[in-house]
Order: C-alpha cells, then structure tokens, then sequence
C-alpha cells in the first residue's frame, strides 16, 4: 500500500496506526510525504542552521587571515548561537541548504494489480466515509451554525465552486504544463506582473495540491527544470553553477510550504494559540458588524469587497489580495487574526491548516515572520488592479466609475 501521509501532526499517529494494521496483515506499507518537498520530521532546521553559521563564520574568518578551529570549519559550532531570522525564510533556506535539493517525485503508477475478488473486502464510499462533512480545524460549531451553505440567491454554494474551477489530476496537470509554458518561460512570475489581480499570473495550483492532485514536487521540479540557473544555491543545478536568475521567486513558495509545515510540527496548537503568547491579552477593539461585513465583501473597499466575495464565488483570491484583506482586518478594522483565519478555512478551496496559519499568525504579529509593512487598501490597488477591472468584475456598484475613482468613490463627483 502506497499513500500520501498527512503532515499535520494530529494525522500522524492515525497514519501510523494504519500503517502498523496494514503490515501486521502482512501489507507492505510505503508513505510518502507529497505534500511538501521534505518531511518536516527530517528537517531539524536549527540544527543546520547552526552549523550553515558555523561555516560561515569560519571562511569569513579565514578570508581575514585568522586561525580557524578545525570543527568551526567542518560546521561544529563553538556555542549554540542564537537563531536570528528564526521562522524567516532566509533562516529556513540556509538550514535546506546541508540537505540539498529535495527529492524528484515518483513515477506516476502505470497499472495497479487487480484485487483479489476472493479477499472479500467491500468497497466503501468516500461518501460513507464522512469526507464530505470535514471537520478541519476552524470548523467550529459556532461557525458551522452562522454560515449557511446557500448563497444569497438560495443556489448552493459547492455547486457555483464546483463551476468555478476544473477538478482532478488531468485538469491539474493542464494547469502546470499552461503555467510553466506562458508565465514561467517568460519570466514574469520575477517581476511584479504576479502581484496584479487583473489577470492570471500566478499558477492557480493550490487547490490542485490541496487536494492531492498534484504533488508539491512535481509542480517544484516542474519549475526548477524547465529554467535551471538562479543565484540562491538551493534551487542551482551543479551543472548551470551563475548568478543567473530563474524561476527562483517561485520555488520559493514551495519552501514557505515547509517552512509552515515544520512549524505547524513543532507547535500543533498554530492555528489557535498566538504563537508569541504575549499577544494572546491583546485588546481587539472591532464589532462583529465589521467582521460580517469584511466576511461579505461589503466593507467599501472596493479593492477589499472585490476580494472579499471572489472568495465567496469561487473559494479562491491571490496572493496579494489575501495580504490586503487580511490587514484591512487586522490593522484597520482592529479584529484579531483568528477571526480572519476561520472564515479563510472555511471558504478557501486550498484551505491549509499549516499555511493559513502560518501566514495569519504573520499578519497578526504573533507568528514568528511578523509582517513589517501595512498595505493600504486604496493604495494597494495602484500594483494589482491599476485600471480598475478586477474591481468592476467583482463590485458592479462601481463599474461605471472611471479608473481614477473606481477605488476610492467618495471621492467621485455627484
Ligand atoms: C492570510 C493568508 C492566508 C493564506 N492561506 C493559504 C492557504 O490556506 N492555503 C494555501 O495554499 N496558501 C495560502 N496562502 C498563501 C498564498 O496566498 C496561496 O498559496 C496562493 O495565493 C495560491 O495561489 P497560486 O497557486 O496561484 O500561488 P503561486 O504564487 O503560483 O504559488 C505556487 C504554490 O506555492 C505555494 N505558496 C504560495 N505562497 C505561499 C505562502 N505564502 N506560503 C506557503 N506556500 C505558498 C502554494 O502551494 C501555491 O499553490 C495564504 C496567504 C495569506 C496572505
């Protein structure tokens, strides 16, 4: 039996004891970490780390003509240094550094052996099984109680996602192979084209890895094969060595993933419990009318509204908007992170404990990569929406203002 183990860690153990019941019914059993590019559990991050500082400082050390111990240099550190940058993607990627290049993806299964008719096991329907009911984290009963699954109009919700989007591992596949070929090869997704919400310019893949349809190393070795030279060791290939860049902002993102998985491994309670504890005490001073009306893109931001009922329609919003709206709530409407990362779990097609977690807990200041920039809803539009389109897609009370007010109609003459 070959599966794709869950990486959070209150999965692990169930994973584990299917897979000790498996074998002990003589099954061999492989599972393999799919949905990151390591297994946060071979990791050990500062440990590299250190030793990556080690190094460091015994060349720096050497290229001044200075005497260098003989372990400082071969990476033993004199003392454990304190981590600066802790949780910080630059941290994260020196420690990879030591474990290399993460591993190619299996071969897609060709033929599956018939199963035996004689085993007498029944099949079960995923149905049956409960998977359509999730009770993911953030799932509250609170919640579930306030949300209707029916839209405004009455229609239901999972119908206009499923319209929404192509599902399954063909349409993901289709997905990559448009991504690597049209925005990729043209090195658009490096320059600030990716931040624009008025076109599609980044891959669009989350939901496809979400739900397992893709794996995070193919989309990873996808990109990193298809341009090979960049200047970030991690991502070079050794027979392209040069500062060239390519494709690096992309690969990134996939070790931002692990980075939020290891995380979310080495403090499961991410997605509740503020992560610098002080901040748990923090007075929060927004209504609950100003979370229903951030949650229903009815906050007069045309930038955030737009965002705010893509996320409705279609269970999706990029990048940028997910920073944009999630500071309107934090910074401007003064509501707590939490709020924000329940609505997003329950709405998001690629809702992911780790990130999603990760990424609020950033926003709200008590993860460990506090957000250092506050991007204002009006001004913000001038990167990812200049002339207005995504807006009057999304808002129609809008639409007919020109490009000049169409983020900012108070300002509109009569
Ligand atoms: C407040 C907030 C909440 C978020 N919640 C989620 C979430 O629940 N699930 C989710 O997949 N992403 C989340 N993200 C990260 C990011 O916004 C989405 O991954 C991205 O918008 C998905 O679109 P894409 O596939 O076109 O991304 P691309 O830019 O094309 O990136 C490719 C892939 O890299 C990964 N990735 C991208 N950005 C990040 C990131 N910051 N951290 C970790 N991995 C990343 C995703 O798997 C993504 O599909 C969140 C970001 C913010 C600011």
């Amino acid at each position: 039996v070959v599966f794709n183990k869950r990486l959070e860690p209150w999965h692990r153990a169930r994973d584990q004891a299917v897979a000790e019941a498996l074998e002990a019914a003589g099954c061999r059993v492989q599972a393999l970490p799919a949905n990151a590019l390591y297994d946060p559990e071979d990791l050990q991050p500062i440990e590299r780390w250190q030793r990556w500082r080690a190094r460091v400082r015994a060349e720096e050390a050497e290229a001044r003509g200075l005497r260098v111990d003989a372990n400082v240099r071969s990476g033993i550190p004199k003392a454990f240094e304190h981590v600066s940058g802790f949780g910080s993607y630059r941290f994260f990627h020196h420690a990879l550094e030591e474990l290399g290049s993460p591993p190619q993806p299996c071969a897609a299964v060709q033929r599956l052996p018939r199963f035996p008719p004689a085993a007498g096991i029944l099949s079960v329907a995923l149905r049956d099984l409960g998977y359509g009911a999730t009770s993911g984290r953030g799932f509250t009963s609170e919640l579930r109680q306030q949300v209707s699954c029916r839209t405004a109009n009455g229609s239901d919700w999972g119908a206009e996602l499923c319209r929404a989007w192509n599902f399954g591992e063909a349409a993901a596949m289709a997905r990559l192979q448009v991504f690597v070929d049209e925005v990729l090869a043209t090195g658009d997704f490096e320059g600030r084209k990716r931040l624009r919400a008025d076109h599609q310019g980044t891959s669009e893949l989350s939901l496809h890895i979400r739900l397992g349809e893709l794996s995070a190393r193919t989309v990873y070795w996808a990109a990193r094969k298809r341009r090979e030279r960049t200047d970030q060791k991690l991502f070079e290939e050794p027979q392209h060595p040069g500062p060239a860049r390519a494709n690096a902002t992309f690969l990134r993102r996939f070790v931002w993933r692990d980075l939020s998985y290891w995380f979310l491994s080495e403090f499961p309670t991410m997605p509740v419990t503020s992560l610098r504890v002080q901040y748990e005490t923090q007075v929060w001073t927004g209504t609950q009318r100003q979370l229903a009306q951030w949650k229903k893109g009815c906050t007069g931001f045309p930038l955030v509204d737009a965002a705010m009922r893509q996320l409705w329609a279609t269970g999706w919003m990029p990048n940028y908007l997910r920073h944009v709206v999630a500071q309107t709530l934090i910074e401007y409407l003064d509501i707590t992170w939490k709020d924000g990362l329940n609505w997003f779990d329950w709405t998001l097609v690629d809702a992911d404990v780790a990130i999603n977690s990760f990424m609020w807990q950033n926003g709200g200041h008590s993860g460990p990569d506090q957000w250092e920039f506050v991007l204002h809803p009006v001004h913000a539009a001038k990167s990812c929406d200049p002339e207005g389109a995504y807006v009057r897609r999304w808002v129609p009370e809008v639409a007919g203002l020109p490009a000049e007010y169409v983020h900012r109609p108070w300002d509109a003459p009569p």
